[in-house]
């Protein structure tokens, strides 16, 4: 019944999220290589990738939750996994709508603690949605209740692992990464990915924000881990090869703003329709230019194309280009 209902799940989660959902847990060999006592749910762009750290009895705790449109897959996947064990906690490594969308979910089905980074415990209380970036952004999540901060520098342990938590600004000024020094394990969240990093959104908004990517990268080279654990893509070992990748992004980023803060504009459209899975051109367009993050990008560039809706029509068109989304019929749909 079990099977069946996880089989279901799955299914469910290949539908949504296509071929970039790797199925989980027990077919996923990756989990038990990075550590024994962890499953990672290896989720698509959309959704953050979900690591749960098993508490042998004492309950478990997943880092990162999911986007709020796969919050009952995430839930389905969390209680399989669980196998009958409690799972007491949540910590997010920042609240990007696609790391704590499924918090509310998981609270609901498991009573589970909430605990974030300090940067945004009064946005989280207060539900602030343009400090939680879901306003300027134009993404969805939906409202959770924090019970607890995690600080840099502070740690907890987890079926006798300890894990500590180390600041990790430049993609989020808030975000933690997670950092088990026995085993060498390490959770990088948007910091660090295989091939790069996330976009660096306070750059978006004028903040400067490359030197803190650069401090990061130093910070995880100086940890000397044996694997990471990124917050979107499979866990890998080669943490040296991805540490050079992330630099070179850097400095191509460093050289021209102008191409990262592009590289911003296209992230929100992207993200926008993974989020709606296809929209009309015109309705697109128009919502591109009422989110101000996108609007502050146009600005940024020095208003290009003549007005931000236009611009706008370029992003579509590059993305569709690249095969990031397609366009038929005047609507654009995800890929
Ligand atoms: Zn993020």
């Amino acid at each position: 019944m079990v099977a069946r209902r996880h089989a279901a799940a799955l299914r469910h989660i290949r539908q949504n999220e296509g071929a970039k959902f790797t199925p989980a847990p027990a077919a996923m060999p990756s989990s038990a290589s990075v550590l024994p006592g962890l499953t990672i749910f290896q989720r698509g762009w959309m959704s953050s990738n979900n690591i749960l750290l098993h508490g042998h009895g004492d309950g478990a705790t997943l880092v990162d939750a999911g986007h709020v449109l796969h919050a009952e897959q995430t839930v389905a996947l969390v209680r399989q996994a669980l196998r009958g064990e409690a799972l007491a906690g949540v910590v997010n490594t920042h609240l990007h709508s696609d790391h704590c969308g499924g918090n509310a979910s998981l609270q609901r089905a498991f009573g589970c603690r909430i605990t974030i980074p300090p940067g945004q415990w009064q946005a989280a209380r207060d539900w602030d949605e343009v400090a939680l970036s879901y306003g300027p952004t134009g993404q969805r999540c939906e409202r959770f209740v924090p019970d607890a901060c995690l600080h840099p520098g502070d740690g907890f342990e987890v079926g006798r692992q300890r894990w500590s938590a180390l600041a990790a600004p430049g993609h989020d000024p808030h975000s933690l990464i997670l950092f088990n020094a026995a085993d060498g394990v390490v959770i990088t969240a948007d910091a660090l990915w295989e091939r790069g990093f996330g976009v660096v959104f306070p750059e978006l908004d004028g903040v400067n924000a490359f030197d803190d990517v650069a401090a990061v990268l130093d910070l995880i080279e100086s940890l000397g881990a044996r694997v990471a654990v990124p917050g979107h893509g499979a866990p890998f070992e080669d943490v040296a090869g991805a540490l050079r990748i992330a630099r070179e992004r850097l400095a191509a980023f460093r050289a021209r703003p102008d191409r990262h803060a592009r590289h911003g504009a296209k992230v929100l459209v992207k993200y926008h329709l993974m989020e709606e899975r296809r929209q009309a051109l015109p309705e697109l367009l128009a919502w591109c230019a009422a989110t101000p993050l996108f609007d502050a990008v146009w600005q940024r560039l020095g208003r290009p194309d003549g007005s931000a809706a236009a611009f706008a029509g370029v992003i579509v068109r590059e993305l569709c280009e690249g095969g990031a989304l397609a366009q038929a019929d005047g609507m654009v749909r995800d890929t």
